[in-house]
């Protein structure tokens, strides 16, 4: 897609801070964190929001999210469940889809939101 803005990171035309590609998503820090943990796991084929989406997504939405508690361990976020009470640590996994549900750039993507509080606007 021109002029879409994740379409030209995932084809390296415009630089960003990766962490984690293969041959279908590519997972990368946002620019403008809400957090200490903000990354975004993004699909490299343009597929505007989760309503667009259908069963021939599945696979590709279920490999989105599974990866979200991988990367968040990375960067330090993993939730830990030590067994008893709520465990610690831990993250939010985000779709904004449509004008309504806040989302501004109309390329799929899994916000993934973590590390110790506090986060902006969050307590
Ligand atoms: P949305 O509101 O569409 O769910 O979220 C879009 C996110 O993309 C925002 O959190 C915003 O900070 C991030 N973003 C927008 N442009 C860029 C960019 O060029 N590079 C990176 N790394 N993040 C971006
Ligand atoms: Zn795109």
């Amino acid at each position: 897609m021109d002029n879409c803005i994740f379409c030209k990171i995932a084809a390296k035309q415009i630089p960003s801070k990766a962490i984690y590609e293969d041959d279908d998503l590519i997972a990368f820090h946002d620019i403008n964190p809400a957090a200490p943990v903000h990354f975004l796991i993004v699909p490299k084929m343009h597929i505007p929001t989760l309503s667009d989406c259908n069963e021939a997504q599945q696979a590709l939405l279920g490999k989105m999210m599974l990866l979200a508690p991988k990367l968040a361990k990375e960067q330090g976020c993993a939730y830990v469940n030590t067994g008893e009470g709520r465990g610690s640590g831990g993250f939010k996994t985000l779709f904004n889809t449509g004008p309504d549900g806040g989302q501004e750039v109309y390329h799929l993507h899994l916000h993934v939101i973590g590390g110790p509080h506090p986060w902006r606007g969050q307590r």
